[in-house]
């Protein structure tokens, strides 16, 4: 599953910013033109979790949606698929916002020194 070795990786990185503390709250953006199925992360980091510090922690999953900018006339629209359609007829889109995958926050316990 592609979803599995995705969040294996969110999970090396939070331990690796957490540096030793355990992770209360993990935010992740979640383009919706990324073709990720967030409830398939869910489940993956329930797994990946597992015995690690980012147990129990909550997952938070943004999922900002599609859009795009036409090159022709310069117009936004909204994107369901990172294929659209401009009104004006073209098809050369740029997109500006849906492809993100990014560990957007990162709550961690306060270590009392
Ligand atoms: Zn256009």
């Amino acid at each position: 599953m592609h979803e599995l070795g995705l969040t294996e990786t969110i999970v090396a990185i939070a331990l690796d910013h957490a540096q030793g503390a355990h992770v209360l709250r993990l935010t992740l953006e979640v383009g919706q033109l990324t073709a990720v199925m967030p409830d398939a992360i869910r489940f993956c980091f329930d797994v990946c979790a597992q015995g690690t510090l980012l147990e129990g922690a909550v997952l938070e999953i943004i999922q900002p949606p599609g859009l795009g900018q036409c090159r022709v006339c310069g117009a936004t629209l909204s994107l369901d698929s990172p294929f659209g359609q401009c009104t004006c007829g073209s098809v050369d889109l740029t997109i500006i916002q849906g492809q993100e995958l990014i560990i957007k926050e990162l709550e961690l316990e306060e270590l009392c020194v």
